[in-house]
């Protein structure tokens, strides 16, 4: 349940190679601490390049986040990608919306992110594919120091470069 079906130190590291290899034609993108910082309008640099890359190689793309639509919003509409928002990972809810609007078997889905509690159980309940991903800057409020902290034990020992 907590076992990604790979991992990467980033999201950069996630080739349209990589994703033949698994499968894959369609991606379901986590937004904080995978595509940029928390409530960072920025996404982190060489992101647009590789939504680029990703389109020319004919790979469908949709963010699923579970924060609100003021964060989600703009920052999709930066990327020109659909959206859900308030997606109540690890919930099947948000995954289930994406998979229907991209038109795709959840076969061919991946979903990246970098929480094991939320993007990893969520995929594995729904039935699909992830990739974890090391979260871009470790997060400084209690709450999260604490699910950070129980994720130890569950991390992989080694993310692919
Ligand atoms: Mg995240």
């Amino acid at each position: 349940m907590f076992i990604p079906t790979r991992a990467y130190r980033s999201i950069l590291s996630v080739t349209p190679d990589v994703l033949r290899e698994m499968g894959v034609r369609a991606i379901i993108l986590d937004i904080d601490n995978t595509c940029t910082t928390h409530d960072n309008p920025v996404p982190i640099e060489g992101l647009m390049e590789w939504l680029d890359e990703m389109r020319t190689n004919d790979i469908k793309m949709m963010i699923v986040s579970n924060n609100h639509e003021p964060r989600v919003a703009p920052f999709a509409k930066l990327l020109g990608l659909p959206y859900v928002c308030e997606g109540a990972k690890p919930l099947p809810k948000g995954y289930r919306e994406a998979v229907r609007k991209m038109g795709v078997k959840k076969r061919h889905v991946v979903t990246i992110g970098d929480q094991l509690f939320t993007d990893i159980l969520g995929a594995s309940i729904f039935g699909i594919k992830s990739i974890l991903v090391k979260p871009i800057e470790l997060e400084k409020t209690r709450l999260f120091k604490l699910k950070r902290a129980l994720e130890i034990p569950l991390l992989p020992r080694r993310y692919r470069d």
